[in-house]
C-alpha cells in the first residue's frame, strides 16, 4: 500500500510524544511521524500491554527516543515533555471485560495516569495534545448515529474513566486555558493489534480463528453492530487535530467511518475474504457491551478535516495481509 499523508506542514523541526506508542494506535502514529520526517518523536510506554516488536522497524532511528516508564509518575511525564511541541495521548489500558475485572487498576492508568500527562503538557507549554477518548462514552444513549454533544449513563468503569477524561480535558481549557482534542475512537483496528489474551478485540480474534479454521465465539446473537474504523483513519485523525489550526475551547470528536456493520456480517466478511465457510459458536450477551454503534463523523470533517479513506471491506484486506506476513515471521 503506498502511504498517504495528511498533513502539508513540515516536521522536521517538530517533536511529538506518544504516549503508548508501543501499542497498536499509537505504534501506527509513531510510524507515520517517523517516515514523514519528524525531528523527534518520544514514546513513553511501560509495556504493560504494548510490545517494543510494533516499532521494531524504528529500533535505532536516531530520530525515536524511546523511554520506558509510567504515566503516573509525575517525574516521569514532565521529563518526557522536554522539547516536545505535540503530545498524542493513547497510553491507557483498554477493554471494558479488563475493566470490569479490574477496575482499580484501569481506574488508576486512565484517570490518574491522564490528568498526570495532561498537567504535565499544560505546565510544559506543549502547542497542542490530542487524547484517545472513546465510544464507549456513549453508554445507554439510544440515539443512532452518535452525535458528540448527546451522551448517556456509562456502562462499564472503562466508559466512566473516558468520561472523566474529556472532563478533565475540558476543565483544563476552561481553568488554564490549555485546549485539547479528544478522540472518540470506534472499534479501531488494523496492524499491530494484539490477538492473544482474554481481552482481545474482535477483529484480530475473528481472523486468527478463520486462519486457523476454527470457529469464533460471537457473545449474543452477533446482531449487536459496531462502526469499525481501520487505524489508518485513526492516524489520519490524529495528524489532522495535533496539526490543525490553533483551538478557541477543548473539542470532542467522533473518529470512525460513518458506516456500521453486524457482527455476524463481519465473520462472514472474514470468512469469505480467506475463502472458508463456517458458523461461528454464540454464548451469552456480555455485560457492559452496548447494542449498536454508528457515528456521526460531520464534526471531525468540519473541524480538522478528517476524511476517513479506508472502508470495512479494505481494511480487512489490509489487517489480513498483515496477519499472513507476521504468521510467516
Ligand atoms: P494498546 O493496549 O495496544 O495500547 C496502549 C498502550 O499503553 C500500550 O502500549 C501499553 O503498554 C501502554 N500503557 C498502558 N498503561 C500504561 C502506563 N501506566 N504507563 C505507560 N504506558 C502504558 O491499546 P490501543 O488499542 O492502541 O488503544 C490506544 C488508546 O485508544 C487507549 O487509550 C484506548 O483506551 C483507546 N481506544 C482504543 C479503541 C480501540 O478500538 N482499539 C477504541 C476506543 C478507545
Amino acid at each position: 500500500m503506498t502511504q498517504p499523508t495528511y498533513h502539508t506542514a513540515d516536521l522536521s523541526g517538530a517533536g511529538f510524544l506518544v504516549t503508548g506508542g508501543a501499542g497498536f494506535i499509537g505504534s501506527n502514529i509513531v510510524a507515520y511521524l517517523l517516515r514523514n520526517g519528524a525531528r523527534k518523536v518520544r514514546v513513553l510506554d511501560n509495556l504493560s500491554t504494548g510490545s517494543l516488536a510494533n516499532l521494531e522497524p524504528f529500533i535505532g532511528s536516531e530520530q525515536l527516543d524511546w523511554v520506558k516508564g509510567d504515566i503516573r509518575d509525575l517525574e516521569t511525564c514532565q521529563r518526557a515533555m522536554e522539547g516536545i511541541d505535540y503530545v498524542t495521548h493513547q497510553a491507557a489500558l483498554g477493554s471494558v471485560p479488563r475493566s470490569i475485572a479490574d477496575p482499580l487498576n484501569t481506574h488508576s492508568v486512565n484517570i490518574d495516569g491522564f490528568v498526570t500527562v495532561l498537567h504535565s503538557a499544560k505546565s510544559a507549554g506543549v502547542k497542542r495534545m490530542v487524547y484517545a477518548a472513546s465510544s464507549s462514552t456513549y453508554g445507554d444513549h439510544p440515539a443512532l448515529p452518535k452525535k458528540e454533544e448527546n451522551i448517556g449513563n456509562p456502562l462499564s468503569p472503562y466508559a466512566v474513566t473516558k468520561l472523566v477524561n474529556e472532563l478533565y480535558a475540558s476543565v483544563y481549557s476552561r481553568v488554564y486555558g490549555f485546549h485539547t482534542i479528544g478522540m472518540r475512537y470506534f472499534n479501531i483496528y488494523g496492524p499491530n493489534q494484539n490477538p492473544e489474551g482474554p481481552y482481545a478485540a474482535v477483529i484480530p480474534l475473528f481472523i486468527e480463528a478463520a486462519m486457523n479454521n476454527q470457529s469464533p465465539f460471537i457473545n449474543g446473537d452477533g446482531l449487536n453492530s459496531r462502526d469499525f474504523t481501520y487505524v489508518e483513519n485513526a492516524v489520519q485523525a490524529n495528524i489532522k487535530a495535533l496539526l490543525a489550526p490553533e483551538l478557541s475551547q477543548h473539542e470532542v470528536i467522533n473518529i470512525a467511518v460513518g458506516e456500521s456493520s453486524s457482527l455476524n456480517e463481519l465473520w462472514e466478511g472474514i470468512c469469505s475474504k480467506l475463502g472458508i465457510q463456517r458458523a461461528a459458536q454464540y454464548r451469552e450477551a456480555r455485560s457492559g457491551d452496548v447494542r449498536y454503534s454508528l457515528a456521526d463523523i460531520s464534526k471531525a470533517r468540519e473541524l480538522i478535516g478528517y476524511d476517513p479513506r479506508f472502508r470495512l471491506s479494505e481494511g480487512l484486506d489490509h489487517t489480513i495481509e498483515w496477519f499472513r506476513k507476521a504468521y510467516e515471521k
